[in-house]
């Protein structure tokens, strides 16, 4: 603190000051004069020994940092440091709550600040309705911005969600998805008294794939098995890449029969589809094996992934390119 007169005293009047402004009410004025002016050199904190106050600038600039006991789940990450220039005024919210303001305040440039303390400040809005609705407006701005700022981090929250829960090369659904996913389709399957599906698919020979046509041709084969899975099934569905070239179709609502004829459909598609249009080589094809199984009454979503995964596993040894129930 650098006290360097009284508001009355300097060349300051309350229309130089936000909070005050139409409040041109002599009462109002004759109880600022006494209050406090003081500089701070640019590149100083204001040390307001743990008071609550209301600060205005008068000249100069201060840039606030969030205070360290708000919005503090993230350590005050994403939130961001506030400037206050001349007229407008810092501290209010310590002052309603009677609390140390903990906000680190610095000076940008040289400033010269008004200090009021909460005391006069509950004295004035007592006295003033202009001042109460002044700082009744500030609040709601305050309130405003800081909602804004809430509704971004839930979106960027839900992107990065959204980011975790997808796979990256092929788009769908991804094993975090399936583990928090699959159970609540088992739960309402089970409550609903509804038949649930599921198809887990392999491709065939993929590591022979990758060895004759390279990693890179694989990916990208990789990619459109995914888009044929993707495209083959009911917007009701789920398409998920649970492993390496290991894919998965969740089937809500859907029969054994009636998962074992989508199947067969998603068998002939992949077979058909040619991967990756190379004129230079033999038209390179893929095929899958396919695993169907159902959730049995009772059963729950291990059980029904062991029994898909049984299936597989008889397609794959009765020859490959082919579906087992
Ligand atoms: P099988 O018919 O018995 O399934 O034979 P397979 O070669 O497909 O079986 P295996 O599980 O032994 O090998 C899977 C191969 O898939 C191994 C790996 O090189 C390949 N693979 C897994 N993930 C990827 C990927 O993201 N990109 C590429 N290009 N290849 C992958
Ligand atoms: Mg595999
Ligand atoms: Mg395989």
């Amino acid at each position: 603190m650098n006290p360097i007169g009284t508001f009355g005293a300097s060349r300051y009047t309350t229309r130089d000051l936000q909070l005050f402004r139409d409040a041109d009410d002599p009462v109002v004025a004759a109880a600022l004069a006494p209050c406090t002016l003081i500089r701070v050199a640019a590149g100083h904190r204001v040390e307001d020994g743990l008071r609550a106050r209301l600060y205005i600038v008068l000249s100069g600039a201060l840039e606030v940092a969030p205070d360290a006991h708000s919005g503090s789940e993230d350590g005050g990450a994403g939130l961001v440091t506030t400037r206050v220039l001349p007229g407008e005024s810092v501290g209010e919210q310590a002052v309603l709550d009677d609390a140390v303001n903990l906000a680190a305040m610095t000076a940008l440039e040289d400033c010269e600040l008004l200090v009021i303390e909460a005391e006069l400040v509950w004295q004035l809005i007592d006295r003033s309705n202009v001042l109460a609705r002044n700082l009744l407006r500030l609040l709601s701005f305050r309130i405003r911005a800081a909602n804004a700022q809430l509704k971004r981090r839930q979106r960027l929250g839900e992107f990065y969600r959204q980011l975790s829960l997808n796979d990256g090369l092929t788009g769908l659904y991804n094993r975090a998805w399936l583990n928090e996913m699959l159970p609540k389709l088992a739960m309402r399957a089970r409550q609903d008294g509804s038949p649930l599906s599921i198809v887990m698919i392999d491709l065939d020979h993929f590591k022979r794939f990758n060895d004759t046509h390279g990693h890179m041709a694989g990916d990208a084969a990789l990619s459109s098995a995914a888009g044929v899975i993707r495209e083959s099934l009911r917007p009701s569905d789920f398409a998920v890449r649970y492993g390496g070239e290991e894919l998965m179709a969740l089937l809500p609502d859907t029969p054994t029969a009636q998962a074992e004829m989508v199947a067969e459909r998603l068998a002939e598609r992949l077979r058909t589809t040619m991967v990756f249009p190379d004129m230079r080589l033999p038209l390179p094809h893929i095929t899958g094996s396919f695993g169907v199984a159902s959730l049995a009454p009772g059963g729950d979503e291990h059980a029904l992934m062991a029994a898909a995964d049984a299936a597989l596993y008889r397609a794959k040894q009765a020859g490959r390119d082919r579906v087992s129930v």
